[in-house]
This record gives C-alpha cells, structure tokens and sequence, in this order.
C-alpha cells in the first residue's frame, strides 16, 4: 500500500431503501420523460424518469439541527468538509439489556476505542439493528442527554447510531439526545447499517446527504474506509 489516498476496503454503511416498504413509505411514480417533464418526445422506447415522494426521515438519513431548532441550519447549510473524516467506532454491545446510558458509560467505550478526539465523528455500534419486531429489540440500551454530553465535550462533530433512534425505551426525556447534540449545531445519522463489519475502531467516513435547502434530514449514502 502506497500513498495516503489507499485504502483496502470501502464498507458501505447505508440500508437500502425498498420503494413502498414499511411504516414510512418512500413513493416512486414512472412515467416517460416527456410525460413528467417539459420534454419533447423522444423516439426510444424506455426513456423514464420518476417522482418521488417521500418522508425525509427515512432508510439511513442524516438529521440537520433545523429538525428540532427553529433557527438552525438545515441541510443546505452543512458543509460537505464537516460530513467527511475520521470516525471512532463506538461499541456498546457489552452493555446489558435494559442498560441507561450515561456518561460514565460513554467514557468506558470511548476509552475501549482509544478514545474520542476533537473533530470526531462518533458512531454507536449498540448491535440491535437486526432485531428490530422481536422481544429483544425493547431491551437496547437506552442513550442519555449525558451520554450525548460527554460526546460534545470532547469535541465530536457528527454522530451516528445504528438504530432508528437515539433515545431507547427508558431514556428519560423524548427528545433527550436529539436536543443536546442539535443545540450544539452537531448533525446525527440514524438507522446505520454494517458498523459490525468495521475490523477497526478508526475508520474514514463519507456521510453525504443531498444539500436540500430548508429541509431537515434527509437520506445519505454513508461509506466507511478502512487502510
Ligand atoms: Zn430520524
């Protein structure tokens, strides 16, 4: 391996989205190009476009601070430099079930990575993304506004969980770790796919959402890099 820009392995972090699935359906609709847009005809057979349409927290989506801050920057405000760069992988599988995470809790993992250092991204590897509709779903960790806390003092400028939530069943507080970290101008990732498939605690991360103007989340392709 030669050069700084190498790298062995591209995982990739993001969970397909499958048009008219779940809760929350993300809508396609095709029709010829000239059907749905200004377009003269095209003399081809198969020449489609489609509509979309769409919550914008869905599939592995990236939340702005305008999701809960009135005058916080939305989408089109974040910068592509602050959605790239080093990411600590933070393990939380040995947590027990039913586990209130705080930031006594939060030091413990982050020191099992090596710790977390200024301009981080954090990304929460709590394992229960595949059990999403069993029992053992309702027994994940439930994250803190304290365990957010620890991450925005060291510094971190992004975050990332593998659930559909940063909150769990007994964080006290509905919106305990959305606050926090939106307050703080810091962007997260919910629904994260593959973090078990990183073989290190470091790794180099593209969390990329369309700049989308006013809005305030939206879904990303994230990729992780591993030398
Ligand atoms: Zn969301």
């Amino acid at each position: 391996m030669q050069g700084s820009f190498t790298f062995q392995r591209v995982i990739d972090l993001t969970r397909p989205i499958v048009p008219g699935q779940g809760a929350r359906p993300f809508r396609i609709t095709r029709g010829r190009t000239e059907e749905l847009t200004i377009h003269d005809p095209v003399p081809h057979p198969w020449y489609v476009m489609h509509r979309v349409e769409t919550i914008s927290h869905i599939g592995t989506h990236l939340e702005a601070p305008y999701h809960c801050v009135e005058q916080g920057r939305d989408l089109g405000s974040l910068t592509a430099e602050e959605l790239v760069g080093e990411a600590v992988i933070l393990d939380l599988r040995s947590i027990p079930p039913d586990s209130v995470v705080g930031a006594a809790e939060m030091a413990r993992v982050a020191e099992g990575a090596g710790g977390v250092r200024p301009g981080d991204i954090a990304f929460l590897l709590t394992g229960y993304a595949d059990r999403v509709g069993t029992a053992a779903y309702e027994h994940r960790p439930s994250l803190t506004g304290e365990a957010m806390g620890y991450l925005i003092t060291r510094g971190v400028k992004l975050v990332g969980t593998d659930l559909s939530g940063l909150e769990g069943p007994l964080t006290p507080g509905h919106l305990a770790c959305h606050l926090p970290l939106l307050l703080n101008d810091i962007p997260f990732l919910e629904n994260l796919a593959n973090l078990e498939q990183l073989t290190r605690s470091r790794v180099f991360v593209c969390a990329l959402p369309i700049p989308v103007v006013g809005l305030d989340s939206f879904p990303a392709r994230v990729v992780a890099f591993e030398p």
